[in-house]
This record gives C-alpha cells, sequence and structure tokens, in this order.
C-alpha cells in the first residue's frame, strides 16, 4: 500500500517508524470518588519514573543534550512539585493527573510573572508536567521524542520550533498528516536536508515497524523499518555567479534564519542573503530578547557574509510562527490578524530596538545591509517603516509583498522604498485564499498557478518602471522548473535555500532571456 502527500524536501529514505504523540488534553478536574490517600500516593513514584527515565537518557548522551536532560530529571524530582499536587489531591479531591497539571501550573505563573531566565524555564516545568501526567494515565508523553537511532519520524502536523530542534542525523525522514508544502515545517525541513511529506492523510494510521519516503514523489509506504541510505541524487553545479545563458543577471541569493544556515549558504555559493527570518532566532525564547542579544544572534548569522549583500527581514512573528515573548491573545483567523509588521504599530520600541540591533550586527561583520519589513499591506505602511529605519541609520530599505493589496499598488509602495522581495508563500495563500499549513488545499499553493504569476508580473514590471529591484525569496524561487518564468517576468534576484541554489543557478544557465521571456508569457 502507498499512501500520497506532497513532497517537500526531496531525498528517499527507508526506516523505523517514531509517532510524535498527541498533546495532552488537559486533565478533567471531576473528583476522584477513591481514597484520597492512595489517589496522592500515586504521584511521588509517578514523578520518581519520569526522574529516573530522564536521567538514564542524561547519561548516554553527552554536551548540552546532557545538561538540559539532567535539569529535567532534577525538575521531575522538586519535592516541592509534588508536594504541592498531592496537597491539592487531599484538599479538593482532585484526580492525581489533574493536580499535578494544577500544580505546575501554579510554578509556571510564578516563574512568568519572574521574567527573563526564570520565565523561560516556565516551559521546562510544562515539559515535567506533562512527562508525570502522561506517567500517571499511561499514555506516551507529548512532543518529539528523544531519538537514540536514526528513525522516521510521524506526526499530525509539528511546530516551527519542534522542526528547528531536529537533529538530521537522527531524523531520517518527516511525515506529517497535515501541512502544506510552504509551512514553516517544510522550509526548515528543506533547510535541514531531511527528505519531507506533508499532508500525507492516513499516515498516522499505518502501524507498520518502519516507513519507505520519498520526499521527491511524496510517497510513503509501509515497511519492515531496515535503515537504507538515501540515494543522493547528484547536485547539479554551478560558478556562483546567478545569470542567463546570455549573461543577463539574475542575483542568486540564500534565505537562512540561522549560523549554519548562513555557513551552508556560503558553500553552496550564494552571492548574499535574500531573506533573513530574524524570527527563527527566537522561537523558544521567552522573553524579548535584549538589543545586545540581539545583536550577537544576528552578527553570527551575518558574519560569513562581509562585503556581501545581506537583507535582514524584522520579526515576522503572529501566525504559524508565535513568539512567546510576543503573546497575539485568541484570534479567529491567525493568518489575516496581528502578525509581522503589525506587531510593531502599536509597539513601535520593539522595532526599534530590533532596527538598532540589526544595524549594529551589519556594523561588526561588515555585511552590506538592507532590511525589509514582512507583512506591509499599503504604500503607508511602506513608507512608516522606512521612516524608522532611515532614522536607525539604515541607508537600504525595503518591504516584501505578500499580501496581494501590496501586489497591486507596488509602483506606490516602490516610491516608499528601495527594493521590494515577492514573498509568494503568503502572497499564494491570501491570492488563492488557501491556508499554506493545510494539506487539503495545497494544490492551489503551487506558484505555477497563472494568477499568481501574473501579479509577480505586474510587481516586476512596476520596479522595471522605477528603477528597483525586485526579488522573490518565497519557496517559488528555489524551484529549477520556474526560476527562467521569474527571470522572464523582471524579477532581479532569486533567494532561496541553500541545497536549491545550484539546481537553479544551472537551470537559468541553459536559458537565454528571450526563451525566459516566451516561457513566462505562456505560464501567465
Ligand atoms: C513568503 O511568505 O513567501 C516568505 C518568504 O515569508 P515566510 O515564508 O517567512 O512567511
Ligand atoms: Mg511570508
Amino acid at each position: 500500500m502507498q499512501l500520497s502527500g506532497v513532497g517537500v524536501s526531496p531525498g528517499r529514505v527507508d526506516g523505523p517508524r517514531v509517532v510524535v504523540a498527541a498533546d495532552l488534553p488537559e486533565p478533567a478536574s471531576t473528583p476522584t470518588p477513591g481514597d484520597l490517600g492512595a489517589e496522592a500516593g500515586k504521584i511521588g513514584p509517578a514523578a520518581a519514573s519520569v526522574a529516573a527515565a530522564l536521567s538514564d537518557r542524561a547519561r548516554s548522551v553527552s554536551g548540552d543534550a546532557r545538561s538540559v536532560l539532567e535539569t529535567t530529571a532534577a525538575m521531575a524530582s522538586d519535592p516541592a512539585l509534588t508536594a504541592s499536587a498531592e496537597q491539592l489531591v487531599r484538599d479538593r479531591s482532585l484526580p492525581a493527573p489533574r493536580a499535578v497539571w494544577e500544580a505546575a501550573g501554579e510554578f509556571m505563573t510564578a516563574l512568568q510573572a519572574a521574567g527573563g531566565y526564570l520565565a523561560e524555564r516556565a516551559r521546562d516545568v510544562a515539559d515535567v508536567r506533562d512527562r508525570i501526567v502522561a506517567a500517571l494515565l499511561g499514555v506516551a508523553p507529548p512532543g518529539v521524542p528523544e531519538l537514540t537511532s536514526p528513525s522516521v519520524l510521524v506526526a499530525r502536523d509539528l511546530a516551527p520550533a519542534d522542526t528547528a530542534g531536529l537533529d538530521p542525523d537522527l531524523v531520517l525522514a518527516l511525515v506529517t498528516a497535515e501541512g502544506g508544502p510552504t509551512s514553516h515545517t517544510a522550509i526548515l525541513a528543506r533547510a535541514l536536508g531531511i527528505p519531507a511529506v506533508v499532508a500525507c492523510a492516513g499516515v498516522l494510521e499505518l502501524d507498520s515497524p518502519g516507513l519507505a519516503v520519498d520526499g521527491s514523489a511524496g510517497t510513503v509506504s509501509p515497511s519492515d523499518g531496515t535503515v537504507r541510505a538515501p540515494a543522493r541524487t547528484p547536485r547539479a553545479s554551478w560558478d556562483g555567479v546567478g545569470r542567463l545563458a546570455d549573461g543577463h543577471r539574475v542575483k542568486l541569493l540564500a534565505n537562512v534564519g540561522s549560523a549554519a544556515d548562513a555557513q551552508a549558504a556560503v558553500s553552496a555559493g550564494a552571492e548574499g542573503v535574500g531573506l533573513f527570518r530574524t524570527e527563527f532566532c527566537f522561537l523558544s525564547a521567552a522573553s524579548e530578547p535584549t538589543e545586545a542579544e540581539q545583536r550577537a544572534a544576528y552578527a553570527a548569522v551575518l558574519e560569513p557574509f562581509a562585503a556581501k549583500p545581506v537583507v535582514v527581514r524584522t520579526l515576522d512573528a503572529g501566525s504559524d510562527k508565535p513568539l512567546a515573548f510576543l503573546p497575539m491573545g485568541e484570534e479567529p483567523n491567525p493568518a489575516l490578524g496581528v502578525r509581522g509588521l503589525r506587531i510593531a504599530f502599536d509597539r513601535p520600541e520593539l522595532l526599534d530596538r530590533q532596527l538598532a540591533a540589526i544595524a549594529a550586527a551589519a556594523a561588526d561583520t561588515g555585511a552590506e545591509l538592507s532590511v525589509m519589513a514582512p507583512m506591509v499591506a499599503t504604500a503607508a505602511e511602506a513608507a512608516w517603516f522606512a521612516a524608522r529605519a532611515r532614522a536607525a541609520g539604515i541607508e537600504r530599505v525595503g518591504v516584501m509583498i505578500e499580501i496581494p493589496a501590496a501586489a497591486l499598488c507596488a509602483a506606490e509602495i516602490l516610491a516608499e522604498v528601495d527594493f521590494v522581495s515577492l514573498g509568494t508563500n503568503d502572497l499564494a495563500q491570501y491570492v488563492f485564499a488557501a491556508d499554506r499549513q493545510l494539506g487539503a488545499v495545497a494544490a492551489l499553493n503551487d506558484p505555477h498557478q497563472p494568477a499568481l504569476l501574473r501579479l509577480v508580473g505586474m510587481v516586476a514590471s512596476a520596479g522595471e518602471a522605477a528603477g528597483k529591484p525586485v526579488g522573490v525569496c518565497g519557496e517559488a524561487a528555489a524551484d529549477p522548473a520556474l526560476a527562467p518564468v521569474l527571470a522572464g517576468l523582471g524579477v532581479t534576484s532569486l533567494s532561496m535555500n541553500a541545497v536549491a541554489l545550484a539546481g537553479v543557478g544551472s537551470a537559468l544557465r541553459s536559458v537565454d532571456l528571450a526563451a525566459c521571456r516566451e516561457a513566462a508569457a505562456k505560464a501567465c
């Protein structure tokens, strides 16, 4: 039996199946009818078993992983947590799982109120809470299990923070039942070079020992779980200069979110950075990083790009990239809500601190800085952002075009800024009214769609008229079949994951501008 999903990161691999357990539901608070002493007595042994399992795992690893596990084990055996949970059973007749849930909740509230480093520990308490509750309920603890050998990871969906923490040496492939091709989980899997298939309905129901995954074809089949090494496709080669057969230049840049991405981009020959997703530096931060912390984090990413162009994007938090230190509250439609630049409108100091840190990091590293804002809807918003960026001493300022309204008013927006960059992932989601995280509408989130390409062409023409660059930094830029079409539409740079550079670079070399224009006209 073979299942089909959407292949989002290439590579073929076979290995044992490991399922990411679903989130625990909040335990019921119905009073326990039984012996309260016996109910309370279950908590200590459950906590001790969690602590022992964590200590065992800590002994099997080294470095940071070891100290994290040791700290979590110490929290699990903290007598204050068990004592207060036991008290809740006795005082309020709560079942043991609910008592642990509430006792941990009180600890977390206190830590969050203390702020700073202590607030970050609240997440660890939640982890310990879930483990003890799962032990009491006799179910697997939620979240990505600690892998000890190479495995194929299967999940309903994964948060970007979980995906960013995956170890490519241990995660042979990633398969999710939900999720779309331009979701941030898919983008991160590609950046890590982990073969991945999303929107694979039925994968959670498979119970074979292993899975064979083809991240290019988007297929998943049951297997006996024997590890088979990925068949690597030979890398196309290019010389690090983006140009067509007739010499017409289309700069090839990299999308990065970490120092490791930046190193990979340099090794792959990127001419610079076309999109630095700064929010990826802080996916697990519980409080706003200080200006000094931001400066250091950005400098670590920009460091390999001395004297090269880099486009740093200000925080694009919200929607599917929640940042703990920027809680947005409940929104019925988060993708249409307060995300990207919108967060800064009533918190301009947040943006100013980030702009100062970005400018300082560029000065530290010698990178040729441009900044851009995500999720800009109008020329007035572009002007507002440009004024603040210029006040921070940044000369080259641009915005993303990823909202249809911005594409339609590209000329007015270009009058306010020095360049624009098309975010085709969001632009497609908003043009087709198709959630980029939802497998069921994945076919609409396809950048080959004429409606999307016509908008790209409109923006590129506005750029040409204004004499200003128009790049593409959405996943469309990483598609070697689409790159000539984008060049033919008038796009001046393409920014993509490092692994895509050589393929796109060599595809562009095989065609001249006239052929690209013809292809663009046909595609539209
Ligand atoms: C996009 O929307 O195309 C884009 C590049 O931004 P992100 O994927 O981070 O939303
Ligand atoms: Mg976007």
